[in-house]
């Protein structure tokens, strides 16, 4: 993998930052986003340059198509051409229907779906050129199965399945692969946000019986992005100790 680029949408905590730091293990100069959060990218980064490899992170918003355009370009510029998409960054805003504004429906599709449509666009030329290309969604299980309470949410990365496999269709004849990760709970600030008590009641109807950890989503990326996996393209893989 030696040589090869990888941008990771939301690259500066979580998901986003491990799988960063094991693309970057496996000798991948990686690239990343993210939204506000200078302090903790440059932190990624600095862990990405610990494994010998180039790594760069570039603030923008996923959901804005010139902050996506000006991402790209500094990336061709510093890095290279793409040769992995990891499109990770996402938000929640749950609640119940009744409840939910329309400003937390736009932001959470804006940003987990559009966002996807946004930087596949954006890097589908030049992979399309160099006949090769792995992208990786991060979609999760709560768009296969649903969650009361994340009906947003659960639109947005259930999207995210259409596109990926629409995608993969599309692309193959280019040697573009598109497959999509479905965690479950996975334990970052996005689930810290929860209550004990439902976390716990989360744990119960998990067979493996504890919360994913991001490393048990960047392993699988770094399967998806390595030659190992050349032959599989758009599906959905889930990672959730078992609960769906
Ligand atoms: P997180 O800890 O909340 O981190 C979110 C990351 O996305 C941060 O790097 C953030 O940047 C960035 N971000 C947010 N909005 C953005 C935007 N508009 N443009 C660019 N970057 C943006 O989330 P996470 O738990 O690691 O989740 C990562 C992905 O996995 C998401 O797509 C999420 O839906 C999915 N997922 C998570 C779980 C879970 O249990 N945690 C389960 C299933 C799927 P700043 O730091 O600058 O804010």
């Amino acid at each position: 993998m030696k040589n090869r680029i990888a941008l990771v949408t939301g690259g500066s905590r979580g998901i986003g930052k491990e799988i960063a730091i094991g693309l970057s293990k496996i000798g991948i100069n990686v690239a990343i986003t993210y939204l506000s959060n200078e302090a903790k990218a440059l932190e990624t980064v600095e862990e990405i340059k610990k494994n010998g490899v180039r790594g760069m992170a570039i603030k923008g918003d996923s959901s804005i198509e010139e902050d996506v355009s000006f991402i790209v370009k500094e990336v061709e510029e510093e890095l290279g051409t793409i040769d992995i998409l990891v499109n990770n960054a996402g938000i929640t805003r749950d609640n119940l229907l009744i409840k939910m504004k329309t400003e937390d429906w736009d932001d959470v599709l804006n940003i987990n779906l559009k966002g996807v449509f946004l930087c596949t666009k954006a890097v589908a030329r030049s992979m399309m050129k160099k006949r090769y290309g792995k992208i990786i969604n991060i979609s999760s299980v709560v768009g296969t199965d649903g969650n009361a309470g994340q009906g947003n949410y659960a639109a947005s990365k259930a999207g995210v399945i259409g596109f990926t496999k629409s995608m993969a269709k599309e692309f193959a004849s280019r040697g573009i692969r598109v497959n999509a990760i479905a965690p479950g709970f996975i334990q970052t600030d996005m689930t810290d946000v929860l209550k004990d008590e439902i976390k716990e009641e989360l744990i119960k109807n998990i067979p493996l019986g504890k919360l994913g950890s991001p490393k048990d989503i960047s392993n699988l990326v770094n399967f998806l992005a390595s030659v190992e996996s050349d032959y599989i393209t758009g599906q959905v893989i889930k990672v959730d100790g078992g609960l769906t």
